[in-house]
């Protein structure tokens, strides 16, 4: 079976931001919403990786590559001017939210790691490169993203 899908966006060569966000299925439509309403980027390259980007963390290589994949592809060829590190609410890479021993407890740790990943990518990532850190909580309506500085 073929199927034609209408694409608008083959002409273009820049976009403004580059997401690293977790494959998590639960989560893609949610975040993207996010990303298109909360922050303003219709269009933007996708990392989707386990745990976001959890792993920068663990000195396993997995930094050297993202930051080449960032550097190679979404600045030089690209030509993003931000980066976003987007973690989420329940994520399995950290055991899920019963790992920790509350919603308060989950948060600080998303607030920890994604300082912590900021920090090591920033030290190798062009300064000129704007790195935004948000992570997503339950809502009584659904879920919360939180923009930390
Ligand atoms: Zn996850």
């Amino acid at each position: 079976m073929n199927k034609i899908v209408p694409n608008d966006n083959l002409s273009k060569h820049d976009c403004p931001l580059a997401v690293i966000k977790c494959v998590d299925f639960r989560f893609r439509e949610a975040d993207q919403e996010f990303i298109a309403s909360g922050l303003g980027f219709k269009d933007f390259d996708l990392y989707a990786w386990p745990g976001a980007g959890k792993e920068i963390l663990n000195g396993n290589g997995f930094k050297k590559t993202f930051v080449e994949k960032i550097v190679n592809v979404s600045i030089n060829l690209h030509h993003i001017k931000k980066l976003l590190l987007l973690w989420h609410h329940d994520c399995g890479a950290y055991g899920g939210s019963k790992n920790f021993a509350s919603a308060v407890a989950e948060e600080e740790t998303y607030q920890k790691d994604l300082r912590a990943a900021k920090d090591m990518l920033a030290a190798e990532l062009p300064a000129e490169l704007e790195i935004i850190m948000a992570y997503s909580k339950t809502a009584p309506q659904g879920l919360e993203y939180v923009v930390i500085e």
